[in-house]
């Protein structure tokens, strides 16, 4: 059994004060619950504020991006080593929007990938295909492309903690979300490629994520499906009900 994660990106929302009021709201929602992981992943400026909110509770933190060098002249950038120090052992790499707007590239996925897996961080990398490439039935290709790059020169054994989400571009923050059939053969495509790199017994462990406006309406029909680990969710985690009630599906 796939313990599942429901990790919640936030982009670029919220402050400290309306991230402490985010956890004060949040975390009795979700006291006791441990069937699933919980990951809240807020902006930098507000990690130390989610760690504080959280200590002691069944929610973990992550990053929405890592650099893949330790320190230099990076401007703007956060290593693996900085998180880690604070506290936070998740982080979001490859997002569609750093793709999309940031130029995030499938060898810079890899490069942040392979720095976070040997830091020891658990990394949740996305991938997914963009409207026109599903509509010219690419998205075979285009998932097992992401994998591949994504996954270049990295063993099995130092990808042990590696989270996948699959992330179809054309669903984020768009209202239209995958069906649970949909979302389930391109999950099987991700772990059919996994398997091909890291071997079946990894691929059988491998959690792979669904993200694309997930909402409490659909989590369960879609969390229902044995293929599929989890949620990431972008909108409707910002607020504390709907993010709980997705939790609880
Ligand atoms: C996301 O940001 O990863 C995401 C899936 O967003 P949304 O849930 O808003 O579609």
């Amino acid at each position: 059994m796939r313990k599942k994660v429901i990790a919640a990106n936030w982009k670029m929302y919220k402050t400290p004060d309306q991230t402490r009021d985010f956890f004060r709201e949040f975390l009795p929602l979700v006291s006791g619950h441990d069937r699933d992981e919980i990951v809240v992943c807020p902006p930098y400026i507000d990690l130390a504020a989610a760690l504080d909110s959280a200590k002691g509770a069944n929610v973990a933190i992550g990053a929405q991006n890592v650099h893949w060098k330790e320190e230099g002249a990076f401007t703007g950038e956060i290593s693996p080593g900085m998180l880690l120090t604070l506290g936070v052992p998740y982080v979001i790499i490859g997002h569609s929007e750093r793709r999309q707007y940031f130029g995030e590239t499938d060898d810079t996925v890899n490069l942040r990938l392979k720095t976070a897996l040997e830091a020891g961080m658990t990394p949740i990398c996305c991938v997914g295909e963009v409207l026109e490439e599903r509509e010219a039935e690419l998205t075979e290709d285009v998932l097992r492309r992401q994998c591949v790059r994504a996954f270049h020169s990295i063993s099995a054994k130092k990808a042990a903690k590696l989270i996948i989400a699959y992330e179809p571009v054309w669903a984020i923050g768009t209202g239209k979300t995958a069906t649970p059939q949909l979302a389930s053969e391109a999950h099987l495509v991700i772990r059919e490629q996994a398997s091909e790199i890291f071997g079946k017994e990894f691929a059988d462990n491998l959690r792979i994520l669904y993200g694309g406006s997930v909402k409490p309406e659909n989590s369960k029909s879609l969390m229902s499906e044995e293929e599929i680990d989890g949620a990431l969710v972008g909108g409707a985690s910002l607020d504390p009900k709907s993010f709980a009630a997705i939790v609880k599906y």
